[in-house]
């Protein structure tokens, strides 16, 4: 039965549950190969190179949460869903998480639609968010998106930023860090992935011991590196063009 009232592109569902099976099955593979069995890593879909009704058939394709990298997209789409889900059990059927930089002026209108926001990225973004869940009157969890290249171009902080970001929020109530997320240099070899992951996991379990406060989550993988992330840890990968092979949205 179809989670949304207007129908959609039946061929576009099965190109995409194909893609999404497939992943899921290297997902498994790659998660046994590191002797991680029984460990769930959850897979984002990330979702922002097509438009709402496609967006909608990667849900009906069997995609649980969704990855977009700009609020203002978030936006539009979280609304055709709300327009358009098929009243009933599953009328919400998705996760909405947002893995891009987020202006602080935006800060108020995405934090009512986002389960987790992956990429806090400054000092200043994770004070604008804890205010707000505050006047808002809602928690949010969060990931400190942290520099894992050194090379000026990526985003995410510093690791000695994203520590004191983390030390301020320890005991914060309604922005609840869970974890790390990093981006690998693009291009680079596995082995470079390998490492630049690892550190990321490193930083991890020294901060979760230095400041006594869990950070179960590592977000870090995508299309081209996913495994990569797998080997050294992952519990979350975000991947979009390896389930839109072959779609245009
Ligand atoms: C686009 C994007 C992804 C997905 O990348 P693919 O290579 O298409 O899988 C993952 N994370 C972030 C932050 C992105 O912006």
């Amino acid at each position: 039965m179809s989670l949304f009232t207007p129908p959609l592109n039946r061929d576009m569902i099965g190109i995409i549950a194909g893609h999404y099976q497939q992943l899921m099955d290297e997902v498994r593979e790659a998660t046994r190969q590191a002797g991680r069995e029984g460990q769930t890593v959850q897979v984002v879909a990330v979702s922002k190179y097509v438009d709402a009704p496609t967006t909608a058939c990667m849900a009906e394709a069997g995609c649980r949460i969704l990855g977009e990298n700009r609020p203002q997209q978030l936006w539009e789409k979280t609304a055709w869903f709300q327009t358009h889900a098929a009243l009933g059990a599953d009328r919400h059927p998705v996760q909405w998480h947002l893995i891009g930089h987020l202006q602080r002026n935006k800060v108020r209108r995405t934090l009512p639609l986002v389960d987790l926001i992956h990429s806090i990225d400054s000092p200043r973004l994770a004070k604008s968010i804890a205010q707000s869940l505050e006047e808002l009157d809602l928690r949010c969890d969060g990931l400190l998106e942290v520099n894992i290249t050194g090379e000026d171009a990526k985003t995410g902080m510093p690791p000695e930023v994203a520590r004191e970001v983390l030390e301020s929020l320890i005991g914060a109530s309604r922005l609840r860090i869970v974890g790390l997320m990093g981006m690998a240099a693009q291009h680079a070899s596995s082995e470079t992935c390998r490492r630049q992951f690892a550190s990321l996991r490193n930083y991890r379990d020294a901060w979760q011991q230095e400041f006594d406060h869990p950070l179960p989550e590592l977000s870090m993988g995508m299309s081209g590196d996913f495994t990569e992330g797998i080997a050294e840890g992952a519990t979350m990968i975000r991947v979009g063009s390896r389930l839109l092979e072959g779609i245009r949205g």
